[in-house]
């Protein structure tokens, strides 16, 4: 099942006299369940296209449809309403707001859902738990190391129960080693889940750990790799 369809994408950014094609002709499918890599080198397109899919950014041209909608073609409101209930985002810098504690950072885009203060909480505590943070419920994000924050940011991207999880260097501000456990994490989760996770990085070695790497350079796919071994995240 194809939960993501992207035909003919453009995005063109005007510098003055000159046009950067920051997406020059792009195709692909995403299907449900599966984890998808963007990788490429900087200034290829990925965060654009990751822009466009996660309804930040308008096209210049071409489709993009997720779940039967045609997200091109929504409005800002829309989108904004698209966002809440459709998509989870994982960010480079976590993006958690520093004078919230873990689980009122993870409940903040349920406030948005009109979940009521109780059960919101509840639910925080329920995916600080999935993703290891028992103990950091009320921890602010400056008494947390980056890793625990951006597992709190993965358990605010999850809380909303969403059908794609979108990650934009996810890891980048992370050591190898905390890397690997972040990747391992939203692996499990997803996996569980059934969830779609479409992560770009600049990094070949992680995009191995995902099950498709589609590679970008200047705007195109030059290749989709599918990648059938099983992921040694140990
Ligand atoms: P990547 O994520 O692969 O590093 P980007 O998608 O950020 O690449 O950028 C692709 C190209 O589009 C680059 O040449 C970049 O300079 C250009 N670009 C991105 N955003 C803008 C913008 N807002 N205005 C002008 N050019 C942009
Ligand atoms: P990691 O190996 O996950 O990056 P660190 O080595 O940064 O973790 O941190 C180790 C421990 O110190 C963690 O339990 C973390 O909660 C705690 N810690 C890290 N930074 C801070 C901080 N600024 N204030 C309070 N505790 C911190």
């Amino acid at each position: 099942e194809v939960v993501i369809r992207v035909r003919d994408l453009y995005k063109v950014y005007r510098m003055g006299d000159t046009k950067v094609y920051a997406l020059n002709g792009v195709d692909l499918d995403i299907r449900r369940g599966e984890f998808c890599a963007i990788t490429g080198p900087s200034g290829s397109g990925k965060s654009t296209l990751l822009n466009m899919l996660a309804g930040l950014e308008h096209p210049s041209k071409g489709e993009i449809v997720i779940a039967g909608k045609h997200i091109e073609k929504l409005n800002e409101k829309q989108l904004v309403t698209f966002r809440r209930e459709r998509v989870g985002f994982i960010f480079q810098s976590y993006n958690l707001i520093a004078t919230m504690d873990a689980v009122e950072n993870v409940a903040l885009p349920l406030s948005f859902r009109g979940m009521g203060k109780a059960k919101r909480a509840k639910r925080a505590k329920e995916y600080l738990k999935l993703v290891g943070l028992e103990r950091f419920m009320t921890h602010m994000p400056n008494q947390m190391s980056g890793g625990q924050q951006q597992r709190v940011g993965i358990a605010r991207a999850l809380a909303v129960d969403p059908q794609i999880i979108f990650a934009d260097e996810p890891t980048g501000n992370l050591d190898s080693k905390t890397t690997m456990e972040v990747l391992k994490l939203m692996q499990t989760i997803v996996r569980e889940r059934n969830q779609t996770l479409v992560m770009v990085t600049h990094d070949n070695n992680l995009a191995t750990y995902a099950d498709r790497i589609i590679k970008i350079i200047d705007g195109k796919i030059v290749s989709i790799e599918e990648n059938h071994k099983e992921a040694d995240l140990e």
